[in-house]
């Protein structure tokens, strides 16, 4: 009986409308449709975070035409989207730069195991559920800027000399690094977006300052003994810098 009831149940409740996307220039974003019982026409419009395309479709409407009409809506999704203001979210189908190489965002569900960089291919395979994707990426990316940092300051400590009590990584937004007068490092996260000489000049320039607490010439000398890529690394953070706080985490 229960069963005959679950039969009928299904046979009269519209089925959800599978989900589609599309793409706006650089960005792949989801389309997902509604039915609605008393929607009295197709409304489409786009989520808060500018991520998704919601469509509310009304009864006896088929998904064929739901399509084709976000298909037309194109225009007013590209003119929405470009006035989002460029920030790079951390989902699929979006593309960030790691280690100063783009790479293209990608979900792989039913893959067991941790995100994963590939950068021959230029991808970083992100499993797990979707609504995990962005949580699971920001906190790759941030173990992966913690790792590299660390390495990369016990370089440079042990060719200057110095040591250096903790490392932090942080989301500093108007500077790449700092020292304390206690020995403590901090970095900004964001660098791991950046080539690694530009990541490496940020560590030598913070360890350097475990010696000399100011930006005199010793200082400089000292920096450029062991880092000759500084400059070209000073202008890459001067011209590119403001990109990689685009990125949403
Ligand atoms: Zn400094």
């Amino acid at each position: 009986m229960i069963g005959l009831l679950r039969t009928l149940q299904r046979a009269v409740a519209p089925k959800p409308l599978a989900p589609s996307s599309i793409r706006i220039g650089a960005d792949l974003l989801d389309v997902v449709f509604r039915r609605h019982a008393q929607a009295r026409r197709l409304v489409l419009r786009l989520d808060s975070q500018g991520t998704s395309v919601l469509v509310t479709v009304p009864r006896g409407v088929s998904r064929a035409r739901a399509l084709d009409f976000t298909e037309r809506s194109r225009p007013w999704i590209e003119e929405r989207v470009r006035s989002r203001g460029g920030n790079v979210h951390l989902l699929p189908g979006h593309r960030i730069p790691l280690r100063g190489v783009e790479h293209e965002i990608r979900h792989v569900p039913k893959r067991r195991g941790s995100v994963a960089a590939d950068p021959a291919e230029g991808v970083i395979h992100v499993p797990g559920e979707p609504p995990h994707v962005p949580r699971r990426l920001a906190d790759f990316l941030k173990s992966a800027a913690k790792a590299d940092l660390t390495a990369a300051s016990q370089r440079y400590a042990q060719m200057m000399g110095v040591s250096y009590r903790r490392i932090t990584i942080r989301d500093q937004k108007t500077r790449w690094g700092s020292c304390s007068a206690s020995g403590e490092l901090s970095y900004s996260w964001r660098l791991i977006l950046a080539p690694s000489y530009v990541l490496d000049y940020v560590a030598a320039h913070e360890v350097a300052h475990l010696k000399h607490l100011d930006h005199s010439p010793r200082f400089w000398r000292l920096v450029l003994i062991h880092c000759p890529n500084a400059a070209r690394a000073k202008k890459w953070l001067k011209a590119h810098g403001h990109d990689v706080h685009r990125v949403v985490a």
